[in-house]
């Protein structure tokens, strides 16, 4: 139940200390989320088990597969006197007993506020000879009093490049390096297709698909067959261009990469909807150096179709939204294109552009509507919003769904976690199509209200 269920709209009293129902979650799960998209890698949480247990079940509970992860495994010994000896004994442990190519760790507010130096801890596993020859270990530090999960994604994303990016001066002509936001494992091979279809081939990393959405084959593999392998992570100082798709995720790996590799780095949105699409669809078609494929006009021919006959069922609507600020700004640019108004918007993750770029997109709209960024930018205030003044549909994840049961919204599931649906990470909400896949959704959650509500005289059998 919601905290505002039996509650009416009033007065909103600004808030300077308190979060109530954050609208984001902590640093370390975004690490591990990443870390999962590189091949035959364990993410490994420098900390106590509770921290690593939430982690992996937080990811477990949205694939609905199994998410491996290992744990330092503090004890009241460790948080003391620190957790080198700790972590040196699970690194020879796991490269014993679970044989990874990669051992990516991240650390945990315990880890962070005892100041352990990880670097210094890898050097010593090295000195002590217990790094096996052609393994590797990269880590991100994730305090989680800082930032949120997609920081931990972007400091996890940005280690790969740090440890792993080489460049061995002979540029692949064909070869782009992908940075995808936190999106779905559908969503890179959909990014990965749209790559290919320009005649390039994509180097994307981290790449969760074949990994946390691999198919049932009889057989149990630690290592599911999917993810970067680290020769591809290491040729992507060798690629053409980079490009980051969402700046708050992805940006910092590819301007290491930059920087370290002298690889051209192209930031746009996470291609949501027909504008972010058509910005990702263009910068290919500019490294490719050719025209848009005959496929992806189709696609989009098919997109326009439907956003205009479906048109009268969007126009006017209003939109509460939450969730990270490189999933949000595409996603009210799309909504804006169908005449509907994100009128409340919140993210509790920091990124530095969120609010230059929605107040961009909403334009002379922005006086009509709430955007919020920050600790209190809350369930808790959305919901006191709503109390206010209603919205005809919420679009995020699973959280909401104690405000549209209260308030009797129609709720389109949309971003990380989402624990109680399955589809999520099998149909791609990127690209032409994954923009047809999020219209024929909002236009369900219309159409079943209307059903569930509609007298029977005007029950209708057709829309
Ligand atoms: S907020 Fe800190 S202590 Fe809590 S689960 Fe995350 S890393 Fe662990």
């Amino acid at each position: 139940m919601s905290l505002l269920r039996h509650t009416k709209g009033g007065e909103i009293k600004e808030r300077l200390a308190l979060t109530v129902n954050p609208a984001k979650t902590c640093q370390p799960i975004g690490a591990m989320y990443a870390a999962l998209g590189i091949h035959g890698c364990l993410p490994h949480s420098h900390g106590s088990q509770g921290c690593c247990a939430y982690h992996r079940s937080t990811l477990t509970r949205h694939y609905k597969e199994p998410a491996m992860a290992a744990t330092s495994s503090f004890t009241e010994g460790s948080s003391v006197f620190g957790g080198q000896a700790n972590l040196l004994q699970a690194i020879q442990n796991i490269f014993t007993l679970y044989k990874p190519e990669v051992i990516a760790v991240h650390t945990t507010c315990l880890s962070e506020t005892i100041g352990d130096d990880i670097p210094q801890i890898f050097e010593k596993a090295r000195a002590d000879g217990l790094v096996p020859e052609g393994k590797f270990l990269i880590h991100a530090n994730t305090p989680s009093y800082v930032g949120s999960h997609v920081t931990g994604y972007a400091n996890m994303a940005r280690a790969m490049v740090k440890y792993l990016a080489k460049s061995s001066d002979e540029v692949r002509s064909r070869q782009v390096t992908i940075i995808p936001g936190w999106v779905e494992p559908a969503d890179i091979r959909e990014i990965k297709g749209i790559v290919r279809l320009f005649g390039l081939d994509p180097v994307t990393f981290p790449d969760t698909s074949d990994v946390l959405d691999s198919p049932q084959t009889g057989v149990f593999s630690m290592y599911p067959r999917g993810g970067a392998t680290v020769d591809q992570i290491r040729s992507s100082g060798d690629s053409i261009a980079s490009i980051a798709l969402g700046p708050t995720c992805a940006g910092p790996a590819a301007k290491l990469l930059e920087e370290k590799c002298r690889v051209k780095s192209i930031a746009l949105p996470i291609p949501i909807g027909l504008q972010a699409t058509d910005r990702f669809v263009m910068a290919l078609a500019k490294i490719s150096g050719g025209k848009v494929p005959h496929e992806l006009a189709r696609q989009r021919g098919r997109l326009l179709d439907l956003m205009t006959d479906m048109h009268q069922y969007f126009y006017g609507k209003t939109v509460g939204l939450w969730g990270d600020p490189d999933q949000l700004v595409p996603l009210s640019q799309f909504l804006m294109s169908v005449d509907m108004l994100p009128k409340y918007v919140v993210t509790g993750s920091p990124g530095k552009v969120f609010l230059r770029r929605m107040g961009k997109i909403l334009g002379d709209r922005a006086h009509d509507t709430q955007v919020r960024q920050g600790p209190q930018a809350d369930m808790f205030l959305l919901h006191q919003w709503i109390k206010n003044e209603k919205v005809d549909l919420l679009i995020g994840n699973t959280y909401g769904k104690y405000i549209a049961r209260d308030e009797n919204i129609p709720f389109v599931r949309h971003g990380f976690p989402i624990l109680d649906r399955i589809g999520h990470q099998y149909f791609p909400t990127v690209g032409y199509m994954g923009a047809i896949r999020l219209l024929e959704m909002m236009l369900a959650a219309f159409m079943d209200k209307q059903d569930r509500e509609s007298p029977e005289e005007s029950f209708e059998l057709t829309m």
